[in-house]
């Protein structure tokens, strides 16, 4: 299997090139040629499910039992036997519990299996890189985890100091790796993400310290999140509609995947919380860029979803000059139409947009703690409240609904206690999370100070 470019000019590559290099030389993201039928029987088993699903996308570059190795050695992390249990919780309605990792948000389930990978490519390459990047919250603690114990690997990870929860913080300062590093800047998110362009596109800096990145823009991360839809449609034995929490569009377009595949998928709830580009698109066939507003689901609080790139491409036939036409016209003016015809053939029947605000979202957790006694985040929440929304109008009511649950309640204590008066209990290998020692470095948003700080740490 090849690679290419959704911006079409840079060289098709290999799996294991595309594993590493993250970003396309050309700005833009790498996809697979074409998209592999699904032919392979389910097995209950989901690390055996998971290597033959994503076989054909790895392809020839690592061998099938290697692969299946990694992808035992990744999901053995996870507290639950099933991986991603499916959950009943009312007539047609399910949560897919994608929160039993090590970190307790879905983003375990692709960065578990791309740090056993970047071990398994850079040993036998013989090679070491320095991964950076920013995070706003899962993503750092989900990267740490994933990478600490990798032999060829070092990390740094940028986050606005002051503005991420304790939780999320401690997720990365407790780590106590030597690879691993968590710097406070002195901004927000924004300058942590300049920063970090900023190192890559310094071609001297990025090619002296072996730059590599893990945010969710690398391939890697959207194959291993086809799998849970394949995995979910085979345990119900029928036809569904996936509710899906969204933010930067990455685990819906794995879903859009999984279908291609030819799983058996009727369509896609995109929810969204006040930050509801992606909802307005839907409506209007207009992609317009807005200030990001605060929510009680930090982890969607996003403008401009940067997989949706690879959507476009898709909606253009897979031209990438017209794709990078398109966006650098959207990045100058805010503004991205699409054609009725185009609109018809590729959203139309697949894609449907719904919006829940923080009130909404409170609400939804309310019901479902008086309904069951169950505890869900604020992110779930707002998937779940979509789909709410959907079933009976943009779907028949008997259609079974499931929503994807995106974190832990434990991850997100004071939303929960604000929705239901209690306080969600953390797993067990985090009970003392709170009180562990914490290692970490603050830095001004400079970036020669934080170039000087990456090229310190390599190891
Ligand atoms: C990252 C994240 C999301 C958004 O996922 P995307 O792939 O960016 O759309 C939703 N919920 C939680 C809890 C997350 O951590």
């Amino acid at each position: 299997m090849q690679y290419i470019s959704t911006r079409g000019q840079a060289a098709k590559i290999g799996f294991c090139d595309v594993l590493l290099a993250g970003l396309a030389r050309d700005g833009g993201l790498y996809v697979p040629e074409n998209w592999p039928t699904l032919d392979t029987a389910p097995n209950a088993n989901y690390a055996n499910r998971a290597a033959s699903i994503m076989a054909p996308f790895v392809g020839d570059e690592i061998d099938r039992n290697v692969f299946g190795q990694l992808c035992a050695d990744a999901y053995s992390t996870f507290r639950h036997p099933e991986v991603a249990p499916l959950v009943e919780i009312g007539p047609n309605e399910y949560l897919l519990e994608l929160f039993h990792g090590p970190t307790l948000a879905f983003k375990d389930v692709a960065l578990q299996l791309v740090g056993k990978l970047f071990d398994h490519v850079l040993t036998q390459r013989n090679q070491r890189v320095m991964i950076v990047g920013a995070t706003s919250g899962d993503t750092g603690g989900a990267a740490f985890d994933g990478v600490a114990s990798c032999r060829n690997v070092d990390l740094v990870m940028l986050y606005p100091n002051n503005r991420v929860s304790d939780v999320q913080r401690r997720q990365m300062t407790t780590i106590m790796s030597p690879n691993v590093h968590a710097v406070a800047i002195d901004g927000t998110f924004d300058d942590c993400q300049d920063l970090v362009k900023a190192m890559f596109n310094d071609q001297k800096f990025r090619d002296a310290n072996q730059l590599s990145a893990v945010n969710s823009i690398n391939w890697v991360r959207v194959m291993a999140q086809v799998v849970y839809y394949i995995t979910a449609t085979e345990k119900l034995g029928r036809s569904a509609v996936f509710s899906v929490p969204t933010g930067n569009f990455g685990n819906v377009l794995a879903g859009w995947i999984a279908k291609q595949m030819g799983a058996s998928i009727e369509g896609f709830v995109v929810a969204s919380n006040t930050n509801d580009i992606l909802t307005r698109f839907f409506e209007s066939k207009k992609l317009i860029a807005n200030e990001v507003v605060p929510t009680l689901s930090p982890s969607m609080d996003i403008q401009v979803s940067s997989n949706f790139e690879r959507l476009l491409f898709e909606m253009n036939n897979r031209d990438g000059l017209a794709t990078a036409k398109q966006l650098t016209s959207f990045r100058a003016t805010g503004n991205l139409d699409v054609a009725q015809s185009v609109y018809q053939q590729w959203i139309s029947g697949v894609f449907v947009g719904r919006r829940c605000n923080d009130e909404q979202t409170l609400a939804t957790m309310q019901d479902v703690y008086q309904q069951s006694g169950m505890l869900i985040d604020p992110h779930t929440a707002v998937g779940l409240s979509a789909g709410r929304q959907s079933a009976g109008v943009d779907y028949p009511k008997n259609m079974p609904m499931i929503t994807l649950a995106t974190a832990h309640p434990a991850k997100f204590p004071d939303a929960v206690r604000r929705a239901t008066g209690q306080t969600p209990q953390m797993p067990e290998h985090l009970a003392d999370l709170m009180t562990r020692p914490e290692r970490s470095v603050s830095l001004a948003n400079d970036l020669q100070a934080v170039q000087a700080f990456v090229a310190g740490c390599r190891n």
